[in-house]
């Protein structure tokens, strides 16, 4: 499922809206109830796929070379660098996000990513006081940060 379809799928249940950021941000997933710490908040089911090298903008991983293309909402909940979800496993080809803290209706999911520096800088705009400025794993920021550097060295010579 490329990005630009699960752009125009609409979403809302009883739990969960899909509404536009504003500000050319693109899409959140909103709470419509209460959810409280340590709750489950959603389930988040998709396609696996067993290849080594594949790659999407919303894939998840399970480990073992396989991942999860996700499902409309569970696919677009954004990232956060101070989230108030956090991903967790629930089978096998079976991921779900659980709430880190109080969350009240209307407000937006978010969830740490968690990205390998591997993957680039790819830059964060999550607006939060604890933004790494960037979408990586924290434990993987400083070796982020070094490519960039060394990135930016070969540019200017
Ligand atoms: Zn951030």
């Amino acid at each position: 499922m490329g990005r630009e379809f699960v752009d125009l799928i609409d979403f809302k249940s009883k739990e969960f809206e899909v509404c536009d950021l504003g500000q050319g941000a693109g899409r959140g997933v909103f709470s419509r109830k209460q959810f409280k710490p340590g709750q489950l908040v959603m389930e988040i089911r998709g396609q696996v796929i067993d290849e080594a090298d594949y790659s999407s903008f919303y894939c998840m991983d399970l480990g073992k070379g396989r991942v999860l293309e996700p499902e409309v909402p569970g696919g677009l909940v954004n990232h956060s660098c101070d989230p108030n979800c956090q991903l967790v496993q629930l089978g096998k080809f079976h991921l779900g996000l659980e709430a880190l803290v109080n969350i009240e209706p209307g407000r937006e999911l978010t969830y740490n990513y968690g990205w390998p520096a591997d993957v680039g800088p790819q830059k964060c705009y999550c607006k939060s006081l604890k933004c790494r400025k960037y979408i990586v794993d924290p434990k993987e920021l400083p070796r982020l940060l070094k490519q960039i550097k060394k990135a930016k060295k070969k540019k200017s010579k």
